[in-house]
């Protein structure tokens, strides 16, 4: 772990400049890029790569970031808190989380009026057999396995299937060779299906929607059942090329749809994530500088709209980036 406790220091301070020197070294011995490593000081707030030296200097004529000075993490230079076997310990640890506080059910809501009822006890079924479906995700890989459950081993394996753009069919392959290699009585999903199952019987999975070929509709609620769309006549489903038949069951388009609100649900039951998503309650910048969404007008703006609404710690804003968004192509940003 580096160390911290220069930056605190005043600038003109020789024991300053030394812990900065002794900083570069070590981040540089392990990250320079031709030299050169991430500068944090205010100016190139680890935007920028500098030689050590200029590193130095920025660092005692500017000083360091402000937020990144009071980081536990200095993550732009490879030191994290807690971080022992590597990233990717932390990386699993964190989306296994995910899956695993979904156990927490939800708060009991007050009932207001008969349908709210018959819905929450909806959930409830809905939740019971979510609980007998953990309860098997939580089963020991093998018999005698330690180190992983059924859930662990599918998540860690899916997730490097993910990072590393495989195949289903390379997938497919490696789960029946690892299940056979695995001692017997293993329960290794076989297949790429599969696995994508058992995920989605934890809400994170998604919907298909089909759309219209020419995107006018989607076929949903009351257009479930058509077969044309009611506006520009289109197939809803795709045609044989060279019989010109129809192939019903085979969508020319379709949407896949990420459902939100099982997804915030489930977010908020994971302990440390729950953290993050409460941040901006209590974070305003108290410096008049803005830092962060929550620091802007239209955010407070919102405020003053719906106070009730921000009154609740756990208010979500959903917020839509057009950084590098350049849909006619007019220029090569
Ligand atoms: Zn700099
Ligand atoms: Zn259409």
């Amino acid at each position: 772990m580096l160390d911290k406790a220069w930056v605190h220091l005043c600038r003109v301070d020789f024991a300053y400049e030394s812990g900065a020197r002794c900083f570069v070294e070590v981040v540089s011995a392990k990250l320079a890029v031709n030299g050169k490593i991430i500068c944090s000081c205010t100016g190139c707030r680890n935007l920028e790569r500098h030689t050590c030296n200029e590193v130095v200097s920025h660092l005692v004529i500017h000083g360091m970031d402000e937020a990144y000075k009071i980081c536990t993490d200095w993550f732009h230079h490879g030191d994290y808190v807690g971080l022992v076997e590597g990233q990717d310990r932390v990386w699993n640890a964190e989306i296994l989380g995910l899956y695993e506080d979904a156990k927490w059910s939800d708060e009991d809501l007050p009932c207001k009026g008969s349908n709210l009822c018959e819905a929450a006890e909806g959930e409830d079924r809905k939740e019971d057999e979510f609980l007998v479906k953990l309860a098997e995700a939580e089963m020991p890989l093998y018999p005698t396995c330690v180190n992983h459950s059924k859930l662990s081993a599918t998540v860690t394996l899916f997730r490097i299937k993910t990072q590393n753009g495989w195949s289903d069919k390379s997938f497919d392959d490696l789960l029946e060779t690892l299940s056979k290699m695995l001692p017997k009585d293993n329960v290794l999903h076989t297949s790429t299906y599969d696995v994508k199952k058992f995920l989605k019987s934890f809400d994170m999975g998604y919907q298909k929607i089909h759309a219209c070929v020419n995107d006018c509709c989607l076929f949903r609620k009351k257009l479930k059942k058509v077969d044309t769309c009611p506006k520009c006549k289109s197939s809803r489903w795709k045609t044989n090329m060279h019989t010109g038949e129809v192939k019903k069951g085979v969508p020319h388009k379709v949407l896949r749809y990420f459902p939100i609100i099982s997804r915030l649900k489930r977010m908020f039951r994971s302990e440390k994530v729950d953290v993050d998503l409460r941040w901006h309650f209590n974070n305003k910048s108290t410096d008049g500088k803005l830092r962060h969404p929550v620091d802007s007008v239209t955010w407070k703006s919102m405020n003053d709209k719906y106070p009730s609404f921000i009154a609740e710690q756990r208010n979500l804003r959903l917020g839509l980036s057009t950084d590098g968004f350049n849909p006619f192509n007019m220029k090569n940003s």
